[in-house]
């Protein structure tokens, strides 16, 4: 029997730019393909994708794209990869509908093809059978994938949590996964997010006894803010909202879109006479309305964020608002959230961000869950992923108090196969693996450097040294020039620098004051150590040479 392989591309010691490669003999297959966010050190990056090099180098293997969910961190770089390869996507109904909309922006989706795969359906690939099951999480029509290859299934949990009472009724097919732990499955993929909560996760229709107590003694209007994707949620406030006689109007966009998408679909319903148009809410008392809007991670252009800055102009946040704060922060967006929250009270609305009635739940697994998980598929080998390292490390730790032996359970790293041969598995050599920095107009590949730079500036500013000299001669021609924006050292410090590179110069020899590189390096490695010796500082130092 030959090798499978299970290669990560992202998505693995991290949470984001979900990206795994299956892969045997000539036949390949992949799990999806999310964006992950930029940390604050990121100056001007909008998103960050998976480096898709190793895809692009066995394109002719690449058979299928198979994509668990609609979440960003799973279907977010779709749209770069299709734009390079045009490889069959499969998904459920509501996640190929969400995937249409958002390439609908970039590309004539003729071009590729997307496929519905709902749960229970199997796609032949080659050597390989992929299967969709259905589970519970916080969008509807999430499955785990099982990819079936000669060692047996490697399964892919997805992001998933054991919901007993989803808001769409939709239970997790518990019978398949246990049949599959029949048929083998040789590796469990598994989320790890919550690995770090004991017990069991509440369920999803929890929240709609915290909406219903703040709908019902709220004095003004409710304001929601939640993820634009979290449909269950959105399905919780417009039945809990015509349940207490409130009418239902969305601030956003995007919110808007999944909206009329989900009910178009059937994914949403909407009890009649509960949605209104935001420009009807002025015409009603506070105490009639709920409000949805887009801005739970503190988005500057969301509709939330522009009306804590009263730049909205379609609403105004009123003294006796009260706004439910219905997500969790997405680690990096915390001040750029609490920045709105503030904003908000200092308005004179409530904001209810923390509640013993929960007006939030995970959608991710959490300790036994993860437990049950292991128990129902009974899985040769573990792989955590969806998790950060200390993540992976107390998941392992976990397996290891159920009984796994250690050489059975892996911690998957982006970039290193997974190698499954019929009596062992290792993590062999790396393939080419990596992050691209995206920013706003779209542009792939800002480079480290551009990054060091922007970071460079931000901090301390920039400083220019222009020398002229006279490279023919090999002599200097006067004295170099220092100017400085955003820099924050002493004057003197520039002075300093100054007198530093022209002694520096000076001391050049004939033959190393022709070379004009030489020359620029010089000044700018002098002026570097100067500043951050003397004063601490890393400005951004262009040195300039003018040949006279
Ligand atoms: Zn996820
Ligand atoms: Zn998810």
């Amino acid at each position: 029997m030959g090798l499978v392989e299970i290669i990560p591309l992202g998505g693995a010691g991290e949470i984001g730019k979900n990206c795994t490669v299956v892969s045997q003999g000539d036949d390949m297959v992949l799990i999806d393909c999310g964006l992950s966010f930029p940390n604050e050190e990121m100056f001007g990056v909008d998103i960050v994708i998976p480096d898709f090099t190793y895809l692009v180098k066995n394109r002719h293997r690449l058979k299928g794209i198979f994509i668990t969910h609609a979440h960003e961190d799973h279907i977010g770089a779709l749209p770069y990869l299709l734009a390079k390869l045009k490889v069959p996507v499969y998904s459920s109904e509501l996640t190929i509908a969400m995937l249409r909309q958002k390439l609908e922006d970039r590309m004539d989706t003729r071009e590729v093809k997307l496929h519905v795969m709902n749960p229970g359906d199997t796609v032949e690939i080659g050597s390989l059978k992929v299967e969709s099951i259905r589970i519970t999480h916080s969008i509807p029509n999430t499955t785990s994938i099982g990819v079936m290859t000669e060692h047996g299934w490697v399964l892919f949990t997805a992001d998933f949590k054991f919901d007993f009472t989803p808001v769409d009724g939709k239970l997790t097919d518990l019978a398949r996964f246990a049949e599959m732990a029949e048929e083998g499955v040789v590796c469990l993929l598994s989320d790890s997010t919550n690995v770090e909560r004991p017990g069991w996760g509440p369920s999803e229709s929890l929240v709609s006894e915290g909406f219903r107590k703040v709908f019902t003694t709220a004095p003004g209007r409710v304001l929601i803010t939640t993820f634009a994707s979290n449909i269950h949620r959105m399905q919780q406030a417009f039945t809990v909202a015509s349940e207490t006689g409130r009418k239902v109007a969305i601030a956003g966009r995007r919110m808007e879109q999944t909206v009329d998408l989900c009910t178009r679909l059937g994914y949403l319903q909407i009890p009649a006479n509960t949605k209104i148009k935001l420009d009807e809410v002025n015409g009603l008392s506070p105490e009639k309305i709920v409000i949805l809007t887009t801005g739970s991670q503190g988005e500057p252009m969301s509709a939330l964020v522009q009306m804590s800055k009263e730049e909205y102009s379609r609403m105004r946040i009123r003294e006796g608002d009260t706004l439910i704060y219905s997500a969790r922060p997405i680690p990096g967006n915390e001040s750029a959230i609490w920045r709105t929250v503030n904003r908000l009270f200092r308005m004179g609305a409530n904001v209810i961000y923390d509640s013993p009635t929960p007006i939030h739940v995970s959608g991710h697994a959490y300790q036994e869950e993860l437990k049950m998980m292991i128990n129902l598929t009974r899985p040769f080998y573990l792989a955590p992923v969806h998790g950060e390292p200390r993540h992976q490390a107390l998941y392992r730790e976990i397996a290891l108090e159920m009984g796994y032996p250690a050489h059975r359970i892996f911690t998957m790293v982006d970039g290193l196969p997974l190698r499954i041969q019929e009596t062992s598995a290792e993590l062999g050599e790396p393939v080419e693996c990596g992050r691209v920095l995206v920013d706003n107009a779209g542009n792939e590949g800002i480079s480290d450097e551009v990054l060091r730079d922007r970071a460079s500036l931000a901090n301390d500013g920039i400083v220019v040294i222009s020398l002229a000299i006279d490279p023919e001669a090999g002599e200097v021609v006067g004295n170099p020039e220092v100017m400085a924006k955003g820099f924050s050292g002493p004057d003197k410090a520039l002075q300093l620098c100054a007198d530093t590179v022209y002694d520096t110069i000076r001391g050049l020899k004939k033959s190393e004051l022709q070379d004009v590189d030489f020359v620029r390096h010089t000044i700018g490695d002098v002026a570097r150590r100067q500043f951050s010796r003397r004063n601490q500082l890393r400005p951004l130092v262009v040195p300039v040479v003018i040949e006279a």
